[in-house]
């Protein structure tokens, strides 16, 4: 991917552990590689069409000299947060910030924090079948368009699904969707944890059957397996409640361990 560069970008913050360095402040260098594609831009010779590398300084002095953190870690995995949220043609970042006088005691020419963070795709899988099943669904679509860390792109219909195996229970109500999201895959898992959670913590009094079930489907190209989480989910291929949503919105899209696109999958099985 294209890249625009700021190299050691001089910003006066506060920032460290010590409480005179809070208090004093000091030097910090910032570096970025703002990774997105520069091609429209450079055909169309319009700066509107790429990011403005003067504002992105302004933003980076704006947010350090703001903010006090003890850590060039947190410090940094703000920063890469703030300017992936704000700067919309921005995909991903390695940002690095210098602390040329770290009080150490010791001589030293630098001391600095490297970080890459950027926006990855997933698609998730939506199913309920309990209560009002569409505002179940409806709610998590809304709870992930809130969530600054997600941008929801496509929103598959909702399908009546009946339920198999032969268990008495009500038809499912199922949906994909694709989102854009700064999370890695652990911690997504844990955000659709807690939308499931407020949903069965809202309307439920006893146990029974989940309200809401939010899945990860894929997560970019990501092959991963642990004792928490698999990914690609390992029913894909079997369910057409999936995969009838997933040819909706992402027909071409090629799952990465069967080299099979949704389409071929759902043809498989039909
Ligand atoms: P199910 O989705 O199979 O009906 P749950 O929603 O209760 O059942 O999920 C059980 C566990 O499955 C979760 O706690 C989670 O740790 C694990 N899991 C593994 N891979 C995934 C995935 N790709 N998406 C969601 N949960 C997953
Ligand atoms: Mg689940």
């Amino acid at each position: 991917m294209d890249e625009i560069h700021i190299k050691q970008l001089e910003v006066f913050a506060h920032h460290g552990v010590f409480p005179e360095e809070n208090r004093l402040g000091q030097k910090f260098i910032v570096s970025a590689d703002l990774r997105t594609d520069l091609r429209k831009a450079g055909l169309a010779d319009d700066l509107q069409l790429s990011m403005d590398y003067g504002a992105v300084c302004g933003e980076i002095q704006e947010f350090l000299t703001r903010h006090t953190f003890q850590l060039l870690e947190t410090a940094a995995e703000q920063l890469c947060t703030r300017l992936l949220q704000t700067l919309p043609l921005l995909r991903s970042i390695r940002l690095e910030i210098e602390k040329p006088w770290a009080p150490i005691g010791l001589p030293l020419k630098t001391a600095s924090v490297s970080i890459e963070r950027g926006w990855h795709t997933a698609y998730i899988a939506l199913g309920s079948n309990m209560g009002d099943r569409k505002a179940y669904l409806d709610g998590a679509v809304e709870a992930l368009r809130k969530d600054p860390s997600m941008r929801v792109e496509a929103v598959s219909d909702y399908l009546v699904t009946e339920p198999y195996g032969g268990v008495e229970q009500e038809d499912f109500l199922n949906a994909v969707l694709r989102v854009q999201t700064l999370l890695p895959p652990h911690e997504l898992l844990d955000a659709l944890h807690a939308i499931e959670q407020a949903a069965n913590r809202e309307r439920i009094i006893h146990w029974g059957p989940r309200t809401l079930d939010l899945d990860i489907l894929f997560y970019d190209d990501l092959v991963y397996s642990d004792g928490v989480l698999n990914v690609p989910h390992p029913e894909i291929p079997k369910r057409t409640f999936v995969l009838q949503p997933m040819v909706q919105i992402a027909p071409f899209f090629v799952h990465p361990v069967y080299h099979r696109t949704m389409t071929e999958l759902l043809e498989a099985i039909s």
